[in-house]
């Protein structure tokens, strides 16, 4: 899954590239808001994460941008601790939660997960289905309890079929959810993918749509 980092402090940025990577996320930056209001607009991101104060255009600015064009991907906004105001004003221009800086990274995880759940309207950390479990905390897989050795890209697509469970994914859509920007993948690789991890799971979790994508159904087994 994609998430774009909008924020110009390079130490914060890293920070959270770093922490997000490590949790099998595919983080994306922009520095400043005008780029992040592009990437944002025009990109395909499961959330964002949005500084407040950002050159060129601020994190506000760039959130109402958002919200006007008629775009729901959840957003975290980073606020400073002490300015209730930009919290008051960040949650009327559409942010889904807020951070004040400075924090810990592992809150800005928590947090980000469970915006995500809600999104996906999941309450707990484990994604099931059948009996195919993914823990997103411990970043394990497991079908009928038995513990499955996945890649972080193999990690990478089954959870976002999951989060997406009940619609076809189209093959763009994967590849660009879980490789990093810099690693074009071949025409078939996504096809290989799903075929090797087919074979670790068994079953027939996750189902090919020929020209349409692929799609774990929510009763699948
Ligand atoms: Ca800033």
């Amino acid at each position: 899954m994609r998430v774009l980092i909008v924020e110009d402090e390079t130490k914060i940025a890293d920070l959270i590239s770093d922490v997000l990577e490590a949790e099998g996320f595919i983080p994306e930056r922009a520095e400043d808001g005008e780029k992040g209001w592009y990437l944002g607009s025009t990109e395909n991101y499961a959330a964002a994460i949005l500084d407040i104060g950002l050159p060129k255009l601020d994190g506000l600015s760039v959130l109402r941008n958002w919200r006007a064009e008629g775009l729901d991907m959840p957003v975290i906004l980073l606020t400073a601790k002490s300015n209730w105001n930009e919290k008051v004003e960040g949650i009327d221009a559409g942010a889904d939660d807020y951070l004040g800086k400075p924090f810990q990274m592992e809150e800005l995880v928590a947090r980000l997960r469970a915006l995500l759940r809600r999104t996906a309207s999941q309450k707990s950390t484990i994604l099931e289905v059948g009996t195919l479990k993914l823990d997103l905390r411990q970043m394990r897989v497991s079908v009928d309890g038995r513990p499955l050795k996945v890649t972080p890209l193999e990690y990478r697509l089954l959870s976002y079929l999951l989060h997406n469970r009940g619609a076809v994914i189209s093959q763009e859509t994967l590849a660009e959810n879980i490789y990093y920007r810099d690693q074009e993948p071949d025409s078939n690789a996504v096809e290989v993918l799903v075929g090797r991890l087919r074979r670790k799971i068994g079953g027939n979790f996750i189902e090919t749509r020929r020209g349409f994508g692929y799609l774990i159904a929510e009763d699948a087994t």
